[in-house]
């Protein structure tokens, strides 16, 4: 693998300008980008597509066609946004058998996976190259754009957790944080490093998480788009290093029910004209009043975002109290047990005071959370309500009057429920379109339908490798 050619500028610059739509790369430029990664040594781009379920799916093409694979893009069914995770196609009033799009190649954010393959996320289109109003990626640049023109700059982190399984789907032990199970699975572990090294990923740490075979790893902030790509990347190189090294690696939000699950924990920094809002203010912790807005957003607006957020009928399992996976609708400094972990500015937070949204999970569409929280704090600057009370201790503690008292609510302990809070939600319908919002609304009911007729064991079996890439 080598290292020295230019990576892609979203990889280095945290606050790169996102465009409103997918820039149509010129000749040039194209000619320029198959002769840089052509020197590579990469033969093939494979371009991915997160569907409703959040599942990966993937066409590819060889280099010399990136051009095409950027300018008219290649063809698929409107109904892949209805894939379920077992692949059956939820067919709705506005998606059938009927209708082309074309997947078009994000040029801008090409990157280099090694051994030949190059990997590029995908915007959909239809066939004149206008924008499908179901692309969660373009519904994430939409927000993105609209917060830069509401004068708010916005950088994102997404924490990968995951589980390593062997070929008869167990995993090998090692204590929670434990050095011995960094030391177990060292040879995946140095896979995986000189991987992300080699794509440029900005990794900050990586250690063993609390479940069995269970790691984790964080990289720096970026601006949403780029933020979301990063995830999606790492799930890519994760994925590979996995098989490589003999494991499988799964993203499923619950692999084991008798161990905690996997997050997505999603962190959030907000600026207006180069002033941070979640700090340097005269509320609680440093909060200006614009945080302080957010903050109120995100504790009243989860329990519907959710359906953005952990919606698949194992994210319901995973949510539940005392597992860390904030399960909550409320906020606390440090506090892990609520949706809402207010992190301060101190010198133990280089990257300055945020938000970490707890309750997400890996089964969510990253893009489509990613858009659906930068619209509930917009909705929050723009309609600010008083910010309730912080919450200090682990609020299954409390009993459920005080409860009740402090308006603290569960995010999305039931699926159904969640999807049809998600379904009924003026604010999601707005922030991501309604043709998106029906999709996800189809393909997550059509989970519940296969638990009511195979059980939740059955289908969190089946589903354990479904967001893997
Ligand atoms: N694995 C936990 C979850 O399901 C999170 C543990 C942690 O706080 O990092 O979200
Ligand atoms: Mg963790």
């Amino acid at each position: 693998m080598k290292s020295n050619v230019q990576l892609p500028t979203w990889l280095t610059d945290p606050v790169e300008h996102v465009a409103e739509r997918t820039v149509v790369a010129d000749d040039d430029r194209v000619a320029a980008l198959v002769e840089e990664f052509g020197a590579r040594g990469v033969r093939t781009v494979r371009g991915s597509y997160m569907d409703s379920s959040g599942v990966l799916r993937a066409k590819q093409a060889p280099l010399a066609r990136l051009g095409a694979f950027n300018r008219s893009g290649l063809g698929a069914s409107n109904s892949w946004a209805v894939f379920a995770a077992d692949d059956l196609l939820c067919m709705t009033p506005s998606f059938s058998a009927v209708g082309d799009m074309r997947l078009r190649a994000d040029l801008d954010a090409l990157v280099d996976l090694g051994d030949g393959v190059a990997w590029v996320p995908l915007d959909l289109v239809d066939q004149d190259g206008e924008p499908m109003p179901f692309c969660p990626r373009q519904a994430l640049r939409r927000q993105v754009v609209r917060a830069r023109e509401e004068g708010v700059s916005i950088l994102g982190a997404t924490e990968v957790e995951w589980t390593m399984l062997d070929a008869d789907g167990a995993t090998l032990g090692g204590q929670a944080y434990g050095l011995s199970r960094l030391t177990q699975y060292e040879g995946f572990v140095a896979e995986l490093s000189a991987s992300l090294e080699a794509a440029g990923v900005p990794l900050e740490q990586l250690h063993a998480e609390y479940g069995p075979g269970q790691f984790e790893l964080s990289v720096a902030p970026r601006n949403p788009l780029a933020a979301a790509d990063l995830n999606t990347l790492v799930k890519v190189l994760i994925s590979r290093s996995a098989r490589r090294a003999g494991y499988r690696a799964s993203f499923s939000p619950k692999p084991f029910f008798d161990a905690i699950g996997n997050g997505a924990h999603l962190h959030l920094s907000f600026q207006r004209d180069g002033r941070a809002l979640l700090s340097g203010g005269a509320g609680p912790h440093g909060l200006t009043d614009e945080g302080a807005a957010i903050l109120a957003a995100y504790v009243a607006h989860l329990p519907e975002a959710a359906g953005a957020l952990a919606s698949s009928v194992l994210s319901a399992v995973r949510l539940q109290p005392s597992t860390w996976s904030g399960a909550f609708a409320c906020w606390g400094l440090e506090n892990r047990e609520a949706a809402v972990r207010f992190c301060a500015a101190t010198s133990g937070n280089p990257h300055g005071a945020n938000v970490e949204v707890k309750c997400v999970d890996p089964s969510a569409n990253i893009y489509a959370a990613y858009a659906a929280l930068v619209g509930v704090a917009l909705a929050g600057l723009a309609a600010p309500t008083a910010l309730p009370a912080e919450v200090t201790v682990d609020p299954a503690l409390l009993s459920e009057e005080e409860r009740a008292t402090l308006g603290i609510v569960l995010v999305g302990a039931d699926q159904v429920e969640v999807v049809d809070r998600f379904e009924g939600s003026a604010l999601m319908a707005e922030v991501l379109g309604p043709a998106l919002v029906e999709a996800m609304v189809a393909v997550r009911r059509h989970e519940a339908d296969l638990v009511a007729a195979h059980g939740l064991e059955e289908i969190a079996r089946r589903f354990t490798f479904a967001w893997s890439a």
